[in-house]
């Protein structure tokens, strides 16, 4: 008898599997219905031998001291601070817009101050941030908005940013130095020998057996367990009862080139050209050495896996219907991107299972204390 049946063998089930067997000695099945561990995350060395991230470009950053101490137990790391690029008006600029941006693609010579002004001048106020277009406009105004956010985001959500909930353009920051990271977390940096290692790492404990190319669906009626922890998505879970949640997903197209680099930054977004989004090149991420090089393509489309949840309110409203049936599903527990319909990096996923299983451990004692 396992004491829990995990769907799913990403970060969120498979953290929940290393906390559940190595701190409170239960037996844990792990399930994936692909053939490999990671979920999203999932590296691999393509048949060239360079190290790709198969579902697109996952760059580690954390405020969470609790999130980045607990990783550190299953991967060494190798620091890196992301930058990416935007192909604007013919120019390579900065994004995050900050003071290089502007100065760029302006042709002007302004220090933070003026750049202040530049933006107080252009900036359309607002009373209520409520969407995507509202927090962009309101900080930079619709100039810069329809150069680096509008199409860009139309192209990713399949929706104008009028009708996305402000959470998803307010990822991308503005700034008035020349700061060009694209995140600024206290920790930053990249599994040293890859995510997958880490992944491998986590799920090593002889109290986990991991199940790949089987959908729970085709065990849970044969093999005997305890209660289920579920990260796959939510609605499919309730059989569509209240309709289809809609997640967004992508095509990803990988090429490997005979060249050492092929372009100047680890991502270049392409927010007017194109049906694909952005480039990534992985030796930037990775650090490998090689004399060729791979990059990715990310072609957005609604049909497809599942990758990201779509913010807007009747989606909200639609994923509450389903949350209230989770709460009132017994032995079942819901966590991850796909399984609570939330934006949430990697850290953020980490931290949700770390939170479930302190919830679990208290759980249980109180049931033994209610038993006695
Ligand atoms: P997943 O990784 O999706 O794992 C869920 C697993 O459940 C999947 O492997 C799936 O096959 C399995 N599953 C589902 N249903 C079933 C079933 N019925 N039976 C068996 N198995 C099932 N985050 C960052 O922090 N930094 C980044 O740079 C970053 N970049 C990203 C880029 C892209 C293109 C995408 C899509 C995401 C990115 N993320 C990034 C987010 C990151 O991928 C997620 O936060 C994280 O992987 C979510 O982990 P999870 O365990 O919740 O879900
Ligand atoms: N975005 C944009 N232009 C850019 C970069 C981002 O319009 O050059 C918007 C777009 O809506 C995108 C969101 O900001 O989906 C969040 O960007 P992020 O890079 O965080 O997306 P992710 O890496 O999660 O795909």
């Amino acid at each position: 008898m396992f004491d829990y049946l995990i769907v799913g063998a990403g970060f969120a089930g498979s953290v929940l599997a290393e906390r559940l067997a190595s701190q409170a000695g239960k037996r844990i099945l792990i399930c994936d219905r692909r053939n490999h561990i990671g979920g999203n995350a999932y590296d691999q060395y393509n048949e060239d031998g360079i190290l790709i991230h198969k579902y697109g470009p996952h760059i580690f950053h954390t405020n969470s001291h609790e999130v980045f101490e607990y990783l550190s137990n299953f991967t060494q790391w190798r620091p890196y601070e992301h930058r990416v690029r935007a192909s604007v008006e013919g120019q390579l600029v900065p994004i995050p817009i900050n003071l290089d941006t502007i100065n760029r693609l302006y042709g002007l010579n302004l220090n933070a101050f003026e750049l202040k002004q530049f933006f107080d001048t252009v900036a359309e106020p607002k009373d209520y941030i409520r969407t995507s277009e509202d927090v962009v406009v309101s900080k930079v105004g619709r100039e810069l908005y329809e150069k680096f956010f509008r199409n860009y985001t139309r192209k990713q959500w399949g929706i104008d940013p009028s009708e996305l909930d402000k959470s998803v353009t307010a990822r991308v920051p503005t700034r008035l130095n020349r700061d060009d990271r694209y995140f600024t977390d206290t920790y930053q940096a990249m599994p040293l020998h890859g995510y997958t290692r880490l992944f491998e790492n986590l799920l090593a404990h002889p109290n986990i057996k991991v199940m790949l190319n089987t959908d729970y669906r085709e065990i849970q009626p044969i093999i005997p367990y305890r209660e289920m922890i579920y990260t796959g998505p939510i609605d499919e879970f309730f059989d569509y009862q209240f309709g289809i949640l809609p997640y967004r997903s992508l095509r990803f197209k990988h090429e490997t080139l005979n060249c050492p680099v092929y372009q100047s930054a680890p991502v270049v977004n392409y927010p007017n050209e194109h049906p694909y989004t952005r480039i990534t090149e992985f030796k930037y991420l990775t650090g490998q050495e090689h004399s060729k090089t791979s990059i990715v393509y990310e072609f957005p489309r609604a049909e497809g896996d599942p990758y990201y949840p779509v913010p807007r309110p009747e989606n909200t409203e639609l994923y509450k219907k389903y949350k209230a049936l989770a709460d009132s599903t017994p032995d079942v527990h819901f966590v991850g991107r796909l399984a609570t319909y939330k934006y949430y990096n990697m850290d953020q996923v980490i931290a949700q299972a770390l939170t479930l299983y302190q919830q679990l451990v208290q759980k249980q004692v109180l049931e033994v204390a209610i038993r006695h």
